[in-house]
C-alpha cells in the first residue's frame, strides 16, 4: 500500500521502498536468506496456521527484501501494491490466471511479447479460455472485438519488435464500459516513462530482468495491481509458491537506485542513433516512437514521460547473408535475447512469423537495436562499419 507519490521521479527511484531504520541504519535493505520463521509462542503459531498471523510466518510469504522492492514498485506508477516474482514473464502470465477463468473470452495485442503469447495458445486454451488477439493499433475501436464474455485485455505499449503505442486511455475507457479489466506490460517504457495507473490500467506488469535490474545480471517481474484486482492476484501468488530470491530483488533494488539517470542516456543515445539511421540509405524505417515522424510519436508525446533505448529497425530489402556479415562483425553490439542492461544489442527478429489477426509486411528484414550506455559515437562507429560489410 503506498501513498501517492510527493516527489519527483528521480528522487522516488532514489528513496522508493527504503528504511534504513529498521535495518541498523543501513542505506539498503540487506539480503534476508530465511526459510523458517521462529513463531514465540503456540497461539502465534496457531494463528499463523489460520493466516491471521500479523508478522511474517514463513519464507516464501514476504521476506523484508523482497517486500521492500515490492513497495518500492507500488508506488511509482501509481498502482495500490506491488508483487515480486521470479520472471517478467511471470509477471505476464500470473494476472491471466489469476483473473481468468473457463470460458472467459480474453483479448490480447498482436504485439505481445513471443512467449506471453505461447503461454495463452498452449495453456489459457487448454483450460477453456477463448483467447482471442486484437490490432495494436485498435484504441476505442478494440469495442468491435469485444463479445459478451470478455473478461480482460492484453496490452503491451509499445509492441513487442514493432513498437506500435496503444492509445492505453481509449483502451481502458471502453473496457471499463463493459466491466473488462486491462493489464498492461509495461517493460519497455518502465515506471519511470508511463504512469500506467494514471492511464486506467487495472494492473500493470514489468519483466525488472530489463531496465529496473539494468545490468544484464537478474531474472526478476513485477505485478503492480489496483486495490480491486491486487486481492486475487495475492491469492494466487501465495497459492503458487513463486516468491523470488531475496537476492534477486537485492539486485533489482540496487538497479532500480539509478533507473532515471540509465533511462535519460538510455533514451539521449537512442534518439541520437535513431537519427542517425533514419538517413542511412540502407534503412527504409525506423521505430522509436519517441522520433518525430513515427506513426507512434503522437501518442507518444500525450502519454508517455520518456522513451528507452530499444527500437525497430526495417533494412531496405537486402538477402540473409549481408544481414549475417553485418551481425557477425559487430565489435560493441552483442547478439543475443532480452535488454535494459548496461550494453548495446543488436538481432535480426521476424514479427511476421507472430501476427495472427493484422499482417506485419514492412517491405524489409527487421532488426531490434537495444542502445546501452556506452558512447553514442562508438555504436555509431561499429554500426556504420557494419553497414559497409551489409553492402558487401
Ligand atoms: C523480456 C520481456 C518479458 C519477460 O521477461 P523475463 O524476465 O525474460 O521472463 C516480458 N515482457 C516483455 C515486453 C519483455 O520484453
Amino acid at each position: 500500500m503506498t501513498e501517492r507519490s510527493r516527489y519527483r521521479p528521480a528522487t522516488e527511484v532514489a528513496h522508493a521502498g527504503r528504511d534504513p531504520r529498521r535495518y541498523l541504519g543501513a542505506v539498503n535493505t540487506p539480503v534476508f536468506r530465511a526459510s523458517t520463521i521462529l513463531l514465540p509462542t503456540m497461539a502465534d503459531l496457531e494463528r499463523a496456521s489460520r493466516g491471521e498471523y500479523p508478522g511474517l510466518s514463513y519464507g516464501l510469504h514476504g521476506l523484508p527484501t523482497v517486500t521492500d522492492f515490492q513497495r518500492a514498485l507500488a508506488g511509482l506508477e501509481g498502482g495500490h501494491a506491488a508483487l515480486a516474482v521470479p520472471s517478467g514473464l511471470t509477471a505476464t502470465t500470473l494476472p491471466l490466471l489469476a483473473l481468468l477463468k473457463p470460458g472467459d473470452h480474453l483479448l490480447v495485442t498482436d504485439a505481445v511479447y513471443g512467449p506471453t503469447r505461447r503461454f495463452c495458445d498452449n495453456h489459457l486454451r487448454r483450460l477453456g479460455i477463448d483467447v482471442g488477439y486484437y490490432d495494436p493499433l485498435a484504441g476505442a475501436a478494440i469495442v468491435d472485438a469485444f463479445r459478451p464474455n470478455t473478461k480482460l485485455v492484453f496490452a503491451e505499449s509499445p509492441g513487442s519488435l514493432t513498437f506500435e503505442v496503444q492509445d492505453i486511455r481509449a483502451i481502458a475507457d471502453a473496457a471499463h464500459e463493459r466491466g473488462v479489466r486491462v493489464v498492461l506490460d509495461n517493460t519497455w517504457a518502465t515506471p519511470l516513462g508511463f504512469r500506467a495507473f494514471d492511464h486506467g490500467v487495472d494492473v500493470s506488469v514489468h519483466a525488472a530482468t530489463k531496465y529496473i535490474g539494468g545490468h544484464s545480471d537478474v531474472l526478476l517481474g513485477a505485478i503492480v495491481a489496483n486495490a480491486d484486482t491486487f486481492p486475487a492476484l495475492h491469492r494466487l501468488w501465495t497459492d503458487m509458491g513463486v516468491a523470488p530470491s531475496s537476492d534477486d530483488c537485492f539486485l533489482g533494488l540496487r538497479g532500480l537506485r539509478t533507473l532515471g539517470v540509465r533511462m535519460q542516456r538510455h533514451e539521449a543515445s537512442a534518439r541520437e542513433i535513431a537519427t542517425w539511421l533514419v538517413a542511412r540509405p540502407e534503412v527504409r524505417e525506423v521505430l522509436y516512437p519517441a522520433l518525430p515522424g513515427d506513426r507512434g510519436h503522437a501518442l507518444w508525446k500525450r502519454d508517455f514521460r520518456g522513451a528507452s533505448g530499444l527500437f525497430g529497425v526495417v533494412l531496405q530489402p537486402v538477402d540473409g547473408a549481408a544481414i549475417g556479415r553485418m551481425l557477425d562483425g559487430m565489435r560493441i553490439f552483442g547478439m543475443g535475447w532480452s535488454w535494459g542492461g548496461f550494453e548495446s544489442l543488436l538481432i535480426p527478429t521476424w514479427p511476421e512469423r507472430a501476427r495472427t489477426v493484422t499482417r506485419w509486411s514492412p517491405g524489409g528484414p527487421s532488426l531490434r537495436v537495444h542502445v546501452g550506455l556506452e558512447d553514442p559515437q562508438d555504436l555509431i562507429e561499429d554500426l556504420d562499419a557494419g553497414f559497409a560489410r551489409l553492402r558487401g
